[in-house]
């Protein structure tokens, strides 16, 4: 047993530090391939079609390199050339890398590998696409040209070879469109989440949200830098004369928005036999006829064949569990619901006036209102004449007259 002072809290701390200690130290471990194994497949081939004019930049993106300038970089920009609106890097300049850092992103580039063959496998058309200056999405020009499959063009460098390869040939344009997730970390900065990739290679899924070992190396597993969530984007000088043109990227938000207060939950829990008073068909005057049953404890009305579940506020106000909206029920002097009027965010408003009868029994009959159906079957337009009196818990108060 553990003494009292070793609290919960210590020993989820503990358990975090072995889990996180667990996923890095044996990250490289998961694929089941050493780095750089020849023998691993290499990815099937997929023609792409033929070149495609540049993709225009949205809105909202951060253009990067536009064919004019290098406002945007750093590094070896001094050595770089820009020749006809493209991008060209020089042996030996060292790498550019944008001045600005991202983490979550779309990332948009179009390269292009020399049209004269020069070597093979990896010394011919290399370069590299580094997000948050640590992560290499692999640019080689791997047309008809044999290497390892996780160095192959679109490859995760030595993790993840791509899931085909999708190359154009020297000197043809081609374009990688990049959603990255950047990693995420604890308040302690210990790995929760590994970054991740999904990429279209000239317009073909190559990697599909593929969850990112750690930082790419020539033939060392890395680990994550703790806590690091942002960084430069980078492109290789790998010693090829490799062409850029077109690059943007759009950031993308880290939380989608949340509800601003909790919707209402069910304030009251009311009997079988004050949800069958509500039971019945809604017929609308001009517009779509919708549907009020029961199913055990709970109740549903059924709009355009779908079978909504509704919570109660009241004995006369509901909402709809999934869908924003509600419904009111309006009773005459008797206690007698009368009409109901349903609202959708997505539908507006209609009336609905009781209807009684021979529909309702069908609408609120056991079939139409079981588990499995939401309502297909014995809630269909044809009824459900065979139902017996006394099904147990499914009858409703019209049905059981
Ligand atoms: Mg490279």
């Amino acid at each position: 047993m553990f003494p009292k002072y070793f609290s919960r809290s210590i020993a989820t701390a503990v358990m975090a530090l072995i889990g996180t200690w667990a996923l890095e130290a044996h990250g490289q471990l998961e694929t089941g391939w050493k780095i750089h194994d020849r023998s691993r497949p290499a990815p099937k081939v997929v023609d792409p079609g033929e070149e495609q004019p540049s993709v225009k930049p949205p809105g909202d993106a951060v253009v990067l390199f536009d064919g004019t300038n290098f406002d945007s970089w750093t590094g070896g920009v001094d050595k770089w050339k820009i020749v006809d609106g493209v991008m060209e890097s020089v042996a030996k300049a060292g790498p550019v890398m944008t001045k600005e850092e991202f983490g979550d992103c779309q990332l948009h580039i179009e390269w292009s590998s020399p049209s004269v063959i020069k070597g093979d496998g990896q010394q011919r058309g290399n370069s590299g696409v580094f997000l948050m200056n640590s992560f290499e999405l692999q640019v080689l020009d791997s047309f008809q040209n044999e290497t390892y499959a996780d160095g192959s063009a679109a490859s995760v460098y030595g993790q993840f070879p791509p899931l085909v390869n999708a190359s154009r040939g020297p000197g043809k344009w081609q374009s990688y469109d990049i959603i990255f997730r950047a990693p995420r970390f604890d308040g302690d900065g210990r790995l929760q989440q590994r970054a991740s990739m999904t990429v279209l290679h000239n317009g073909v899924l190559v990697q599909d949200n593929t969850e990112v070992l750690g930082p790419t190396n020539w033939i060392k597993h890395r680990h994550y830098v703790r806590g690091k969530t942002t960084g430069k984007i980078r492109l290789q000088d790998h010693g090829n004369p490799m062409r850029y043109r077109n690059i943007w990227v759009r950031r993308l938000a880290t939380e989608r928005a949340a509800p601003k207060s909790p919707y209402p939950a069910a304030a009251v829990s009311l009997p079988a036999e004050k949800l069958d008073s509500l039971t019945g068909t809604y017929q609308s005057a001009n517009q779509q006829d919708f549907h009020v049953m029961r199913d055990g404890g709970n109740i549903y009305c059924k709009f355009y064949g779908v079978k909504m579940k509704m919570v109660a506020l009241s004995e006369s106000e509901f909402l709809f569990e999934q869908c924003a909206g509600k419904i009111s029920f309006q009773r005459n002097s008797s206690g007698q619901v009368q009409s109901a009027q349903l609202y959708l965010d997505a539908a507006g408003e209609r009336t609905g006036k009781r209807k009684t009868g021979k529909t309702d029994k069908a609408r609120t009959g056991s079939k139409g209102t079981g588990s499995k159906g939401t309502g297909s079957k014995g809630s269909g337009r044809k009824g459900t004449g065979k139902q017996k009196a006394g099904s147990p818990g499914r009858v409703s108060k019209d049905a059981a007259k």
